[in-house]
């Protein structure tokens, strides 16, 4: 499975503003955004005036980059978030949100996505009982995702195990902390997931 193996920070830089791609380092004072506030590269300092197409270039990519996908399979997300009912633009984060990954970063059983995903692919978790290590698996209301019996001794769940007990995750999940499993009781609401993305400038990105 491809993902971008580059430079994080960089990532953020480029955006112009934190997107917590690495999870606890993120929020100590070696961020990256916060020691050099200009885009990377060499022109980083450079010009600042962006065009319509170039907001909206941006728009989508902070979008892929928060949610750890290429381009490819974003376009797929969008191409599926268009045929849905309902405002494309939401649609789109909506099933973004929905992924397996995704859903255990939110319980806060990863520092980031990153390695939300990186433990999925452990097979740390199972969905309805059955191991699953498909990061992008989409979760349907009803599914009951959970940490696996066996990965409950390894250290490092252990400890995202406390530290997620101690957290408030979103309304449409619904985690019970003492059997480290969750149910998604609703599809998420745009008032319900914070990614800091202006959607609709990437519907019209991809509408052009
Ligand atoms: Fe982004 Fe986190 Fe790196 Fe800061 S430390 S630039 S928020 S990935």
């Amino acid at each position: 499975m491809a993902r971008y193996t580059g430079a994080v920070c960089r990532l953020c830089r480029r955006e112009g503003q934190k997107l917590y791609l690495k999870g606890d380092r993120c929020y100590t004072t070696k961020c990256g955004v916060d020691r050099r506030t200009y885009a990377p590269g060499q022109h980083g300092q450079g010009r600042k005036k962006v065009s319509e197409y170039g907001l909206q270039l941006r728009e989508k990519q902070k979008a892929r980059r928060i949610y750890g996908i290429l381009e490819g399979q974003f376009r797929h997300y969008f191409g599926k978030a268009e045929r849905q009912q309902g405002v494309t633009g939401e649609n789109l984060l909506r099933l973004l949100e929905r992924r397996l990954d995704n859903v255990v970063y939110r319980l806060g059983l990863g520092a980031s996505r990153n390695e939300a995903r990186q433990l999925v692919r452990h097979g740390h978790f199972t969905v309805n009982g059955r191991k699953v290590n498909i990061p992008s698996y989409l979760l349907r209301v009803g599914d009951v995702v959970a940490v696996r019996e066996k990965s409950k001794e390894s250290p490092r769940v252990k400890e995202l195990m406390e530290r997620a007990a101690d957290r408030t995750p979103p309304a449409w999940l619904e985690f019970d902390a003492d059997q480290a499993n969750a149910r998604v009781v609703a599809i998420p609401i745009r008032d319900q997931i914070d990614a800091p993305v202006q959607e609709h400038l990437i519907v019209e990105l991809y509408s052009r």
